[in-house]
């Protein structure tokens, strides 16, 4: 196997250490070199950026809800001391404080199924 490789997006000659390996090829490295194959990857961003910024538009609008209960699980974090004052424990341990939490967190979202539930009927 030569140590330099042909680089047929760039023509320039490089180094195989600068070519990714590919499976698919009679030597086992890419056609392009890394530099390439990154330079392109920047450019398909920066081309599709629009493009992507429409789907998680389009993601968030098809999945509100997700997103919401997402959201509100995030905004609604509770806090240690809330839960030790809930608990009326002082120096309730770490695991029972996170038991807890999952605990609100599950009741808060059964609450929210209810409501949902009773405006629909
Ligand atoms: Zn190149």
């Amino acid at each position: 196997m030569s140590e330099f490789k042909v680089c047929t997006c760039c023509k320039e000659i490089k180094s195989v250490s600068e070519f990714w390996k590919h499976k698919k090829t009679k030597d086992g490295l890419r056609e392009q070199c890394c530099h390439c194959i990154r330079d392109k990857k920047r450019d398909w961003h920066l081309k599709n950026r629009d493009k992507y910024n429409e789907y998680s538009k389009n993601y968030k609008l098809k999945n509100k809800e997700k997103v919401n209960l997402y959201q509100r699980l995030q905004t609604n974090k509770i806090t240690d001391s809330y839960i030790v004052n809930g608990l009326g424990l002082k120096n309730a341990p770490q695991e029972l404080i996170e038991a807890k939490r999952i605990q609100i967190l599950i009741h808060r979202k059964l609450k929210n199924e209810n409501t949902k539930h009773k405006t629909i009927a």
